[in-house]
């Protein structure tokens, strides 16, 4: 029997379930569903991919459903994010339906916005800046305002959008329903969820920092010479759509050209392209008309296309949980994924960084840049010293696994769930040979938040949130923040 029956939901949006091919709810659904139809306030931590939103949109369309006085309102912190729960809603509500969406969003032009606003919405969709404008010339009223979501909450602090969610917050009705989802619950969201929610019920699905379960992870080790020719072949021997994450916008527009000179049917994506061009590039993207997508981190949260079916990065994030978020972009919906890393020697602290927030236990704090730098000298090898194989080697996360002497080192997740988390080891696939996780960690722990040589500090903001971790490169790294607004 389709579990959707058991939440009293409406025929409207049976209909839109229907329509969607829904007949499950997945499990933040399941879990999310009957507390928001009762009118609880919600702190929801979900990965991305996990059907977060329609765990927030079944409910808020059925309040508004029931009291047509509602209006609702939907923060996201990206432009694309946004339109892509508006395009969802509309699926949902369907062509007839008398609920309109707005999607007001930064990089757009007013005219259309404005004449959209006319026709009085009940459901806004948008992102904080652009909100914030329409509030502060008069176009848009939130005081009826019945539901408040926040999606992907700890991106919108990250982005330093701290500010202007409260600048809006203070627009909503007292009483209202708000429902806060975040991929991580550091205290800067916590602090905000005391803030703007009243009692919220509690919704945890895989909370922490581990990917999906059906992502297959393997890194690759490269250095500058041959980090594109890798890259290359790895292209040639994958199939499938393919999506690039690189550091920098001049990278993304870089490498594009490398690739599409070797052939390869590429677009690239980042912060500086007009937002009609970069709808544009995730349309044909998603139209399958380019194979591959090369993009900075604009792309790394919530982007939805469920044909992507390898995550390469290219450049390592500068913020470890990006990691989770850009391989999140694979394995859509259940469906098996891809994701490599190339790491060279220069990225291993930053590597260590993201094998110590996926597995703190086992795993531990990188060590400071100097260490590479040694390692770099000695040749590219790490030996013993630090369980680093000399050979060029992938990882694969959750096998069973021996040391790098060869010896047998059978542990945890033999029964093959990959899942990054339980078991952090690497297979060197190449040579069949199975290697300890190349953690940089020299003996001593001396990784700490804003200390140290400072490269990898956690920089927070006057509104408490925390800045990603960044290093510093001489090119510009792409800050979403600065043009999603
Ligand atoms: P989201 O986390 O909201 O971006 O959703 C991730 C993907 O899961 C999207 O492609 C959704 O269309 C799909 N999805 C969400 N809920 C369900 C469901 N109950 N049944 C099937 N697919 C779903």
């Amino acid at each position: 029997m389709n579990k959707f029956q058991n939440f009293g939901l409406s025929s409207v949006l049976f209909e839109g379930l229907e329509r969607m091919a829904y007949t499950e709810p997945t499990p933040i659904q399941e879990q999310t569903i009957p507390l928001a139809l009762a009118g609880r306030d919600i702190l929801g931590s979900a990965q991305t991919g996990t059907g977060k939103t329609a765990a927030f949109m079944i409910p808020l369309i059925a309040q508004l459903l029931k009291d047509v006085q509602k209006t609702a309102l939907v923060l996201t912190p990206t432009r694309e994010l946004a339109a892509q729960v508006a395009t969802f809603t509309q699926k949902l509500l369907g062509r007839k339906s008398a609920i309109e969406t707005a999607l007001l969003i930064g990089g757009e032009p007013m005219g259309p916005q404005l004449y959209t606003l006319k026709k009085r919405p009940r459901i806004i969709v948008g992102t904080p800046g652009r909100i914030n404008d329409h509030i502060i010339r008069g176009s848009l009223s939130l005081n009826k305002t019945g539901v408040f979501v926040l999606d992907e909450a700890d991106r919108m602090l990250d982005m330093g959008f701290g500010i202007q969610i409260e600048a809006i917050a203070n627009h909503l009705p007292a009483e209202r329903q708000t429902l806060l989802f975040s991929a991580t619950l550091p205290a800067a969201i916590m602090r905000l969820t005391q803030t703007y929610l009243n009692n919220p019920a509690q919704v945890h699905i895989n909370a922490g920092h581990a990917p999906a379960t059906n992502i297959q992870q393997d890194m690759l080790n490269v250095t500058a010479e041959t980090k594109l020719p890798e890259l290359l072949k790895e292209l040639d021997k994958r199939s499938g759509s393919v999506i690039i994450f690189v550091k920098t916008k001049f990278g993304a527009e870089k490498l594009s050209r490398n690739l599409r000179d070797e052939g390869h049917s590429t677009d690239f994506l980042h912060g500086d392209l007009r937002q009609n061009r970069r709808s544009k590039v995730i349309k044909n993207f998603r139209e399958r008309k380019h194979r591959i997508m090369i993009a900075t981190d604009v792309a790394a949260r919530g982007l939805d296309i469920p044909h992507i079916e390898h995550v390469i990065n290219y450049d390592l994030p500068q913020c470890p949980e990006d990691y989770i978020h850009r391989i999140g972009r694979t394995a859509r919906a259940g469906a098996k994924g891809f994701s490599l890393c190339l790491i060279a020697p220069q990225d291993r602290r930053l590597w260590a960084a993201i094998q110590h927030m996926l597995d703190p236990k086992k795993n531990q704090r990188p060590a400071p840049e100097r260490s590479f730098g040694e390692r770099r000298r000695s040749g590219y090898r790490t030996g013993n010293r630090n369980g680093f194989s000399s050979q060029r080697d992938r990882a694969f996360f959750g096998e069973r696994d021996k040391g790098p002497n060869g010896s047998s080192n059978e542990r945890g997740a033999g029964n093959g769930d990959h899942r990054a988390g339980s078991n952090h080891q690497y297979r060197n696939r190449t040579s069949g040979a199975y290697e300890q996780r190349p953690h940089t960690n020299n003996g001593s722990s001396n990784y700490r938040a804003g200390k140290g040589n400072g490269q990898f500090s956690k920089n927070r903001r006057r509104d408490g949130a925390v800045r990603p971790a960044r290093f510093n490169t001489g090119d510009e790294i792409d800050n979403a923040g600065k043009t999603h607004a």
